[in-house]
């Protein structure tokens, strides 16, 4: 059986990639950070789908996590760095604690968790699949989302370089860019109609489910060609 772990693997975008991972036959390692009830209730509907609570951001407690994930397992096929966050604030407002809270986690959480999985799947010399979550804002840019959009291209430069490094490990790292998606994240966003219908071309925001079938397919076997590339998924909003 395949093994993925899937970072902010109980919510929004993380909870529809587990559950195709899941539909697929994988054991899954679905992570979360805070919330408890998003994370029973997933436990409750899918008690087969583990649930591990750790802090991306913390190299410790993911060094530990993913330490005790390889001795279960041992060994890890698939990483899906989807966690991630918005502290969103014009640049000129923008404080230090907003810019390095969400760098913490956005950039060096993937960093973190990609380099605890990357020991072990190089020395185990099965291969491996790695996709990374980045967004149309580290591709284009946004207003008022500097931090966010910095830490976002960061993830794509970071895909490439990763990608490869590790070729001849027969690990193929590649990125998923969304553009607006219906979660918690967008949850907020007050103009919503006014956004579909002047931005995106086919007019309306994207659903989870449609972003995890992008990321199984690159996990699959039928995307062992493709290596450190992003893909935009966003009904047609930018031009990459
Ligand atoms: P979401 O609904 O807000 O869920 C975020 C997930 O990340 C949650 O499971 C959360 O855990 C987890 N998380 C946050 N900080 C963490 C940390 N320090 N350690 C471990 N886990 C942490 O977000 P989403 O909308 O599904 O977004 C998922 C990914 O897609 C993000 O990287 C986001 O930037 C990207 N994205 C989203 C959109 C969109 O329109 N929604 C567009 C482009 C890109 P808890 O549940 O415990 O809080």
């Amino acid at each position: 059986m395949k093994i993925v772990i899937v970072t902010g693997g109980t919510r929004g975008i993380g909870r529809a990639i587990s559950l195709e991972f899941f539909k697929e036959g994988y054991k899954v390692i679905a992570i979360y950070q805070g919330n408890e009830r998003a994370a029973q209730d997933l436990k409750e509907e899918f008690p087969n789908i583990e649930i591990e609570k750790c802090d991306i951001s913390d190299e410790k407690e993911v060094s530990i996590l993913v330490n005790k994930i390889y001795k279960r397992h041992g060994k890890i096929d698939c990483l899906v760095n989807n966690a991630g966050i918005t502290r969103d604030g014009y640049f000129l407002m923008m404080s230090n604690e907003k810019w390095n809270s969400l760098l913490n986690v956005n950039l060096t959480g993937t960093f973190n968790v990609s380099r605890a999985v990357l020991r072990f799947m190089k020395v185990k010399k099965l291969g491996g699949k790695i996709i990374n979550i980045s967004s149309t804002s580290g591709v284009a840019g946004q207003i008022g989302q500097t931090n966010y959009a910095a830490s976002k291209g960061a993830i794509i430069s970071l895909t490439k370089s990763l990608a490869k490094e590790f070729a001849s490990d027969k690990i193929n790292v590649n990125c998923v860019s969304p553009g607006f998606i219906e979660t918690d994240m967008t949850a907020s966003l007050k103009n919503k109609e006014m956004i579909s219908e002047t931005l995106i071309p086919l007019q309306r925001f994207g659903q989870v489910e449609e972003v995890a079938y992008l990321v199984t397919f690159l996990a699959s076997e039928k995307a062992n060609y493709i290596t450190g590339k992003n893909f935009v998924i966003d009904g047609g909003m930018i031009n990459d």
